[in-house]
């Protein structure tokens, strides 16, 4: 299970975790050898009920790899970057992609 590889004790799993739509999928596909190959894992995601945990956690922690709330580490490195530009106000920056 994806989830349980991020936390080493069971003590340590966010609630959320024991709704995660990846529980019972192969491991493996959340770590495509390129991002091109994400699509079964994002698949996954879109239907997974806590994704927007999972999305939030994934962002908050840059050393994450892989597949997680149904966004590669390319995204979610956008994202960090456009909060970012956003909290210097700078928000129209990130349009720019
Ligand atoms: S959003 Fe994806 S990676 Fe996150 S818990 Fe759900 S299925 Fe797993």
């Amino acid at each position: 299970m994806q989830a349980e590889q991020l936390f080493t004790s069971p003590r340590q799993n966010p609630p959320w975790m024991r709704h995660a739509a990846c529980q019972a999928c192969d491991t493996s596909i959340f770590y495509p050898s390129s991002e091109s190959e994400s699509g079964p894992a994002v698949a996954i995601c879109a239907e997974c009920p806590v994704r927007a945990l999972c999305l939030a956690e994934a962002v908050r922690r840059p050393e994450l790899f892989g597949i997680w709330g149904g966004t590669t580490e390319t995204e979610r490195r956008i994202m960090r970057r456009n909060d970012r530009l956003r909290r210097a106000g700078l928000g129209d920056l990130a349009a720019w992609g």
